[in-house]
């Protein structure tokens, strides 16, 4: 990506640990048409439309970002895709000088993929935790694996480079799938990272801690078949990534619990609601929704607030598979993945 970047504008995002935020994950909506078992309880409240953000009040926050030295942003959710009105925000952000890319499971893009481009989204996460039928439909509940399988196929036919697919790995769930998922990416000439599952939310329909599956047991599963060489890519987050020598396709583990990346982090998340998180694993937050609507279109002063916001991120996280009561009461589907 040359030619969006934000160059011109000195960061000045710079928390307590002299850590450069310059990446920024908003959740534009807690909905989403699936609910999968680690992301979602069965049952779900989801927020009254009057505590979410506008998305006039999303492109403030973005916009204000940009100006103090973000140059990149990803839509996340929810499903981003199911926002009312989410092109007309997308097309708003295509213009500004930063990398745009979204996160989705994937169900909206048969629609959308060629519009998502051609209003300037750069690359696209699709999650996809199964290619068997009814066991895509256990993990997602209410998603269709051939209405992904489309949008897959919608994302790279639209032009899509380096789509990466996610998968979270469940013992016993999909950890036999590990295999058919690489030669699914190798075959379609995509990239894919496994995710250990993170105790966001508390949920009934398994114990995480039994069900968890380690990068380690994956790599292990895999390099007999693939053989992983380092990659000297490095994202400041939790993912580790790996080449293949037979194949462009890279494949990639997000470790939260058995690698810790902490040190490196350069992002903040925002809800729906406005409160901008400064760590995936803790509780430390600002509340922007107040600062929007107490000081409407004063971006100074939302710009101040950002800037004071960095001395809230704490140095590190660690997440307790085995704490019956979660460190962090939100879903994921509240943070944004
Ligand atoms: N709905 C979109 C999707 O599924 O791609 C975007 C939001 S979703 C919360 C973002 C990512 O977080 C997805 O790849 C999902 O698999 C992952 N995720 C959700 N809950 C998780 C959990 N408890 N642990 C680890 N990853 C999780
Ligand atoms: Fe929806 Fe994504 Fe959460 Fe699945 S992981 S329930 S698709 S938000």
């Amino acid at each position: 990506m040359t030619t969006k970047q934000n160059n011109s504008i000195e960061n000045q995002l710079v928390d307590r640990f002299g850590r450069r935020v310059e990446y920024v994950r908003l959740s534009v909506t807690d909905r989403c048409d699936f609910r999968c078992v680690y992301c979602m309880a069965e049952e779900m409240q989801f927020l009254p439309r009057s505590e979410v953000l506008s998305l006039e009040e999303i492109y403030s926050v973005a916009r204000a970002f940009v100006e103090l030295g973000v140059n990149k942003i990803r839509l996340t959710g929810g499903e981003p895709l199911v926002r009312k009105g989410i092109l007309t925000l997308v097309e708003q952000l295509g213009q500004l000088p930063v990398e745009l890319l979204i996160t989705t499971n994937g169900s909206q893009l048969p629609g959308m993929a060629t519009e998502l481009k051609r209003l300037g989204v750069d690359r696209l996460n699709i999650s996809l935790d199964s290619l068997q039928e009814d066991k895509f439909k256990r993990l997602t509940r209410t998603g269709r694996l051939s209405q992904v399988l489309e949008g897959i196929d919608a994302a790279i036919e639209a032009g899509f480079e380096r789509i990466k697919l996610n998968a979270v790995v469940l013992k016993g769930r999909n950890d036999d799938e590990v295999l058919d998922l690489i030669a699914f990416a190798r075959n379609k000439g995509l990239d894919i990272t496994f995710i250990e599952e993170m105790p966001l939310g508390a949920i009934t329909e398994h114990d995480r801690a039994e069900m968890y599956c380690s990068s380690d047991e994956l790599f292990e599963k895999i390099s007999p078949v693939y053989p992983l060489l380092e990659s000297v890519d490095k994202t400041g987050g939790p993912s580790r990534y790996y080449r293949m020598a037979d194949s462009h396709s890279k494949i990639g583990f997000i470790s939260p619990h058995s690698h810790n990346f902490c040190s490196e982090c350069n992002r903040v998340r925002m809800t729906v609601e406005g409160r901008l998180l400064l760590c995936l694993g803790n509780e430390h937050s600002m509340d922007l929704r107040q600062v929007l609507r107490d000081h409407p279109g004063e971006t100074e002063v939302l710009k101040q607030h950002l800037i004071k916001a960095m001395d809230l991120k704490p140095e590190e996280h660690h997440f307790d598979l085995n704490d019956e009561t979660p460190q962090v009461v939100r879903f994921m589907n509240m943070t944004g993945g």
